[in-house]
């Protein structure tokens, strides 16, 4: 079978390079030049473990290349999946505009029947007006189906989650098309993953839930965190004792300074827009949303108060991505922590292993380091935000030895609390009052 992925981002560049490893054809189309010319030079425009590997093997296959032309990857394909930005717009509703555009776009050179598959996270009711704009266009010229097949796949094990899913969603109206799409995801049928075929409302409606439900569990454990810290309590030990319950499950109850991404921030609030859209408030995800906010202002408040007089002291920021092993830095908490900071007046010296080259498009002022060290040094504030794994056994009497303060911020509880203020650090992180028992 041939496929045409359109969008080669994040979730793109990966389904288009995983259905390859299929013995799938695919053809990868992007409008951004620069960065198909990069694909074509065997560059991944992105840091995903693993995918420059992949995309290299497939293309030397023979099985996946990459091209600005619409039209080419739309004739030469049965199925086209669309993975476009779905970025929020003002009133944090979806910004659907480039989906709507990509409809139009396949609908103008359609040449036989195809069925149209959205991968990018839509609000309820986007494949229906993506079947009426192309049924606007046609004007009854090709047969087509649309369908819905969210993805879930996690940056930093992006390859992994997209060859071993939970779960593979399809909504769709038509068994032709789910015939088609159970066939392209055979492979998946061999590891026995479950697929739910559902209505495209339902399927569209899933994706929305389970990432709410996501990020309702992170702002529930920040918020047991944050009341933790004032009753003595801790928050490690809560969320292992509450995770140990089969019904709550120990995934996704790690505190730290709120969620973000590109994804659990715009959908969230898509959410609750979706339910205002429908005459209901979802007061849950509103709150979680606003819980959030809260959490990412905390996490600069404990930098902040540490730091007493900030103007002119410096802080030592460990990790800028909003998560490990990715270089993404959309909705970092990092954003709000860095302008905070240098609004008070605070130099920040910063290392990331992924995310430093995104991060100059973004912030602007700080000073770059070649590792942990190097940024510790003259600083008085260390401040672990992002967990990648090579902070997680710093030597600690080094850092301390060439900072002008020894104060350190762990923002994801990977230290020992009792460890590190032995060695001579004041050390706070979130949710475990200081020289607490507990913790790694
Ligand atoms: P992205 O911004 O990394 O990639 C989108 C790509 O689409 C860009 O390369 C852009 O140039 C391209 N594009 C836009 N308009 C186009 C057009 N008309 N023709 C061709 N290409 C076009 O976005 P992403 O992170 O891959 O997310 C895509 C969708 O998948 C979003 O709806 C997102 O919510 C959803 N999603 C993302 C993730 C994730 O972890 N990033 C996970 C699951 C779902």
């Amino acid at each position: 079978m041939n496929i045409c992925v359109i969008g080669s981002g994040y979730v793109g560049l990966v389904t288009g390079t995983c259905f390859a490893e299929f013995g799938v054809h695919v053809t990868c189309v992007d409008n951004n030049v620069a960065k198909i010319a990069a694909l074509k030079r065997g560059e991944i425009p992105i840091y995903e473990p693993g995918l420059d590997r992949l995309v290299a093997k497939n293309v030397a296959e023979g099985r996946l290349h990459f091209t600005t032309d619409l039209a080419e990857g739309v004739h030469s394909s049965l199925v086209i999946f669309v993975a476009v930005g779905t970025p929020p717009g003002e009133d944090g509703s979806a910004d659907l505009q480039y989906v709507e555009a990509v409809a139009r776009q396949v609908a103008e050179v359609m040449d036989g029947y195809k069925v149209i598959v959205n991968k990018s996270t839509v609000p309820v009711g986007t494949a229906r007006r993506v079947q009426k704009i192309m049924e606007e266009v046609l004007q009854g010229r090709h047969r087509f189906d649309v369908a819905s097949n969210p993805e879930f796949l996690r940056e930093g094990s992006a390859i992994e989650d997209f060859m071993r899913p939970n779960r593979v969603i399809l909504g769709a109206d038509d068994e032709h098309a789910v015939a088609i799409l159970k066939d392209l995801y055979r492979p998946l049928y061999l590891i026995e993953t479950p697929m739910v075929i559902t209505n495209l409302e339902t399927a569209e409606f899933i994706k929305y839930a389970a990432n709410a439900f996501l990020a309702t569990k992170i702002s529930f454990i920040n918020e047991c965190a944050n009341l933790c810290d004032r009753v003595g309590a801790n928050v490690q030990d809560v969320a292992k004792g509450m995770g140990l319950d089969g019904r709550i499950g120990a995934k996704f109850l790690h505190p730290g300074p709120g969620y973000g991404g590109s994804c659990f921030p715009k959908d969230t609030l898509a959410l609750t827009r979706i339910a205002r859209d429908h005459d209901y408030r979802f007061q849950i995800v509103e709150s979680v949303v606003e819980v959030n906010e809260r959490q990412k202002q905390r996490a600069l408040d404990l930098v902040l108060e540490e730091l007493g007089e900030p103007q002119g002291k410096t802080v030592a920021l460990l990790g800028l991505a909003f998560k490990p092993n990715t270089d993404d830095m959309r909705e970092s908490p990092t954003l709000v922590i860095v302008r905070g900071l240098q609004q008070a007046g605070v130099t920040v010296r910063a290392y990331d292993p992924a995310a430093m080259e995104t991060s100059k498009a973004e912030l602007s002022n700080i000073v770059y380091c070649n590792d942990a060290y190097d940024a510790a040094e003259g600083s008085d504030c260390l401040v672990l935000a992002t967990e990648w794994n090579v902070f997680r056994n710093l030597d600690l009497e080094r850092l301390k030895s060439s900072m002008r303060t020894p104060t350190f911020i762990d923002l994801r509880n990977v230290y020992h609390p009792k460890r590190v203020t032995e060695i001579g650090f004041k050390y706070r992180s979130i949710g475990r009052p200081c020289g607490m028992e507990g913790g790694k």
